[in-house]
């Protein structure tokens, strides 16, 4: 049995606040899986890179209406494949070897960690050599979460991918179907589409992306339509096929009695924490029905003394720049116990990168209306600005929700072009008190730049 002054499961946002301040403490970190966590080996950063690689190919499609000529001779998905690879994979190792090599005062165990009492783990090494018992002061659990695979899935024998597996499968699908009407299956469908493959999204709702506010998610919905096959109010009742290779390798029957016939089947029906796999309940650690580790203002497990949580397993906005402001917290909290930070959850922005880009913060209309607030609602077509002509931009929107009277901005929601850009300036504003009046017209706003249409919605709102 080893004893650590602390011990963290997860090397993904887990692993970025071990700094100078705990130099003089005993250090175990825990990990199962790939050094470095979601976000950089099968999150967000392989994501957008990929989906650089496809607003490059969408761009030179529809260059033709700028009077461009333009095609594409070949999509070398190998090399797209291996460039983001190549970047990524390296960090990764780097991350590892410098926990390993070269931090004294970091004990890092290669296995999985579950609890077997208060702040004392059984860790089963991944190389099946044995299992290693610890126990620590004090224990963060940053362990993340994971794909969703449905029973109907994961019970039928046919193969299928997980955002885990599909940025690394060795060619593009000719005939993908997507599972889910989330971020994760529009981001991913923009990219197969967009290098070569025909797809087929099939969600349970009657909208995608039905977490965003009505007006945006009705309007990617009808643009999905426009260049996906898009099968909404619809559920899988079978799969068939073995995956041997070559066409109709995979049958997806639908609850409307019609049948899918694709080359891969990718399933992107949401994320679940990772609380469920680490015997929480023989820690003390409580979860909320959700099975998310409950934790109070300052990270704290509410149920377990010295047990601190943050990221995915607990964080009910399954986002990095969450993670990483979960993960500075606690990093705080741990080396100043008399001087304890809250965390900051008032204004949490989140982008889609899909095509087009889409962006959101603070209050959608329907739940603005909900919490019974007065309010004036603008909506600013991305076409109505110059930025948007030189573009020719048919689709992108601004809709800004503001308090009538104070002019209080309670949401932002930008569908178009650079939307997880052009919305930095309302997060900035909501976050600092800014209210509509003062952030339209109390700066200068570059002209002819895209911001502008965040300028013009300001202006529209009748407050
Ligand atoms: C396809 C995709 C795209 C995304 N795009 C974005 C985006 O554009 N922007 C954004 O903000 N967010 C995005 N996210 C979400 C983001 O990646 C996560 O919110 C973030 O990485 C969570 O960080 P974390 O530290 O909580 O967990 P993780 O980074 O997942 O770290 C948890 C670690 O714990 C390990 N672990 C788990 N259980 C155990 C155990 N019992 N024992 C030992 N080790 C264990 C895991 O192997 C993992 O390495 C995306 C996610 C996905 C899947």
């Amino acid at each position: 049995m080893a004893h650590h002054d602390l011990v963290v499961v997860g090397t993904g946002s887990g692993n970025t606040f071990l700094d100078e301040r705990f130099a003089g403490l005993d250090v175990a970190l825990v990990e199962h899986g790939v050094f470095g966590g979601t976000c950089l080996n099968v999150g967000c950063i392989p994501t957008k890179m990929y989906v650089y690689a496809a607003d490059v190919a969408e761009e030179i499609r529809h260059s033709s209406v700028y009077g461009v000529d333009a095609s594409i001779d070949k999509i070398r998905w190998t090399d797209i494949r291996d460039r983001v690879f190549g970047r990524i994979d390296p960090i990764s190792a780097g991350g590892r070897e410098y926990r390993v090599d070269r931090s004294p005062n970091v004990t890092v165990y290669f296995g999985h960690a579950r609890f077997t009492g208060d702040r004392e783990f059984a860790v089963e090494r991944t190389d099946g050599s044995g299992t290693d018992t610890l126990t620590a002061d004090r224990v963060v659990i940053a362990a993340g979460s994971r794909p969703v695979v449905p029973p109907v899935v994961a019970d039928s024998g046919v193969p299928f991918e997980t955002s885990d597996t599909v940025m690394r499968v060795d060619a593009v699908p000719r005939r993908l179907v997507i599972l889910g009407g989330g971020y994760i299956a529009a981001e991913f469908a923009h990219v197969f589409h967009a290098l070569g493959a025909e797809v087929t999204m099939v969600a349970r709702g009657p909208r995608l992306l039905r977490h965003l506010d009505e007006t945006l998610s009705q309007r990617f919905t009808e643009i999905a339509q426009d260049r996906w096959d898009t099968r909404l109010n619809t559920q899988v009742t079978g799969l068939s096929g073995d995956g041997s290779g070559g066409p109709g390798e995979v049958t997806v029957t639908l609850d409307d009695g019609s049948e899918i016939v694709a080359d891969t089947l990718l399933v992107a029906t949401g994320r679940r924490p990772n609380g469920d796999r680490m015997d929480l309940p023989a820690g003390g650690v409580a979860t909320l029905p959700d099975g998310r580790v409950e934790v109070d203002a300052y990270q704290r497990s509410v149920s377990a003394d010295g047990v601190w949580a943050l990221g995915d397993v607990s964080s009910e906005h399954q986002l990095k720049h969450v993670a990483n402001h979960e993960a500075k917290v606690v990093g705080h909290n741990l080396t100043h116990p008399d001087d304890l930070w809250a965390t900051n959850h008032r204004f949490v922005p989140a982008a889609v990168f899909t095509e087009p880009q889409i962006a959101s913060v603070g209050l959608t209309e329907a739940a603005a209306r909900e919490a019974g607030h007065d309010i004036a609602v603008k909506v600013q077509n991305f076409g109505d600005v110059a930025y948007g002509w030189a573009m020719e931009d048919t689709t992108g929107l601004c809709k800004i929700i503001a308090e009538k009277g104070s002019g209080r901005l309670l949401g932002a929601h930008l569908l178009g072009p650079q939307a997880s850009t052009v919305i930095q300036p309302l997060i900035q504003a909501m976050s600092f008190g800014l209210d509509a009046r003062a952030m339209a017209t109390g700066q200068y706003w570059i002209h002819p730049a895209l911001p502008e249409v965040v300028e013009n919605a300001l202006l529209g709102l009748d407050l």
